[in-house]
C-alpha cells in the first residue's frame, strides 16, 4: 500500500479530508466534507471541562472483487446514538452518520489498502462545543469523522493481569458508552500494569472484583475445553460489534457458547484442573487479539494460542464474510461500488 506519510505511525495519519456537521438551536446543520484541518474551539468549550465526548471506531475494506465494504455500518451508527443518549447529547440522525461515512470513504477510496488485513479506519466523534463554563448540558455540538489507513495489523499475543484493585466501570455508570472519560480513567491502572510487565489489565466488576468484564478497548472471550464463554453485555461492559459478530458466527459454526459471568476464581480452577483454556480480546482494531498468559494474584497461567485454537477459526470465518468469499447472510457488509476506471 502507498503511505502518504510513510514515517507517521497509525493514528497520526489522517486522510486529506474529513466530514463535519454542527448542532445548534436544536438541530444538526451543514453536513459536509472539507479539507482536513485543525478545529477552532473556545477554551470555554464544554467538552474540555465536563467530558461530553463520544466516539466510534469502524473500518472500510477493499474486497477482491474491487468493491468496498464498510463493516456493520448501521450497528456502529446505532451504538453511537446509545452512547450519546447516555451522555445527554443530541442523537446524530441516521442519514447524517451513514451518508457522512459513505461519502468520506468514497472520497478517500484511494487510501484504502489493498491487502486483506489493511483497512481504512473511521473515527466518528461528537463533542460539546458551547463556549461557556458552568456545569451544564451543552447546547452546541460538533460531529466529525476522520479517516486513516491502517496497514497489515499484526495482533501480538497479549500478557494480561486480572485487575482487582481499580475499576473501569460501575453498575449505573457510563461503562457501556464509548465516551472519553472511560478511557482517561483507565490509563493509570493500565500504566501500572505495563510497569509490571503486562500489556493490558482484565477488568473485574467494581463491586466484588471477582467477575471478568473486558480489557482495554476489547471485549474478552474464553474457551474452556472447547466451550466459548463471554461475559454478558451489561451496564459496565461496552457492547462490542465484534463480540456480537463472533457470537453469531460461533452459532453458525456450532461452537458451544455461554454468555455468562465468569470469575477469575473459576478460571484459576480451570487452569489448575489442566483444562485447555483460550483467552482473547475481540474488537474492531485487531478482530481477535490472542491472550497468551493471564496473571491471577501472583501466578501466571499460560493459555492455548496454537493454530487450531477456536479464536482463529472465528477470525477466519469473519474475514471470509467480510471479503465476500462466504455469503453475507446477515447483511453486515455495506457495499460501495467503485467504477473500475477511477
Ligand atoms: C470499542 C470498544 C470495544 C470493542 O468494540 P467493537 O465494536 O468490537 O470495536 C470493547 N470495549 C471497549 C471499552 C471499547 O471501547
Amino acid at each position: 500500500m502507498e503511505h502518504k506519510f510513510p514515517d507517521i505511525p497509525f493514528g497520526a495519519n489522517p486522510t486529506d479530508h474529513f466530514f463535519r456537521a454542527e448542532y445548534k438551536n436544536g438541530r444538526w446543520k451543514d453536513p459536509r466534507i472539507t479539507p482536513f484541518q485543525s478545529l477552532i474551539l473556545s477554551p470555554l468549550a464544554l467538552c474540555f471541562h465536563y467530558g461530553q465526548t463520544v466516539f466510534e471506531g469502524l473500518k472500510a475494506y477493499k474486497r477482491p472483487d474491487g468493491t468496498i465494504s464498510i463493516f456493520r455500518l448501521r450497528h456502529h451508527q446505532q451504538r453511537m446514538n446509545r452512547s450519546l443518549e447516555r451522555m445527554a447529547m443530541p442523537l446524530v440522525p441516521e442519514e447524517i452518520f451513514i451518508r457522512g461515512v459513505q461519502d468520506l470513504v468514497k472520497r478517500e477510496q484511494n487510501r484504502i489498502p489493498d491487502n486483506p488485513e489493511g483497512a481504512l479506519y473511521l473515527r466518528p466523534v461528537v463533542i460539546a462545543t458551547e463556549p461557556r463554563i458552568g456545569v451544564k448540558i451543552s447546547d452546541e455540538y460538533l460531529f466529525y469523522i476522520v479517516a486513516m489507513p491502517m496497514g497489515r495489523y499484526y495482533a501480538k499475543n497479549l500478557k494480561v493481569k486480572v485487575e482487582t484493585e481499580f475499576s473501569r466501570a460501575a453498575e449505573g455508570g457510563t461503562g457501556a458508552a464509548k465516551c472519553g472519560g472511560n478511557y482517561g480513567g483507565a490509563f493509570f491502572p493500565t500504566r501500572r500494569a505495563n510497569e509490571e510487565g503486562f500489556d493490558q489489565v482484565l477488568w473485574t466488576d467494581a463491586q466484588d472484583h471477582l467477575y471478568i468484564e473486558e480489557s482495554g478497548t476489547m471485549n474478552v472471550m474464553f474457551a474452556i475445553n472447547g466451550v466459548l464463554i463471554t461475559p454478558p453485555s451489561s451496564g459496565t461492559i461496552l457492547d462490542g460489534v465484534t463480540r456480537n459478530t463472533l457470537i453469531t458466527l460461533a452459532g453458525d459454526l456450532k461452537i458451544p457458547l455461554e454468555e455468562r459471568r465468569i470469575s477469575y476464581r473459576e478460571l484459576e480452577q480451570a487452569f489448575r484442573d489442566r483444562k485447555t483454556i483460550e483467552a482473547f480480546g475481540v474488537g474492531t482494531a485487531a478482530v481477535v487479539s490472542p491472550i497468551e498468559s493471564i496473571h491471577i494474584e501472583g501466578t501466571t497461567y499460560k493459555t492455548d494460542v496454537s493454530e487450531k485454537a477456536i479464536q482463529f477459526r472465528l477470525k477466519r470465518e469473519l474475514y471470509a464474510i467480510r471479503s465476500g468469499e462466504k455469503q453475507d447472510v446477515y447483511g453486515w457488509n455495506d457495499i460501495i461500488s467503485i467504477p473500475s476506471y477511477t
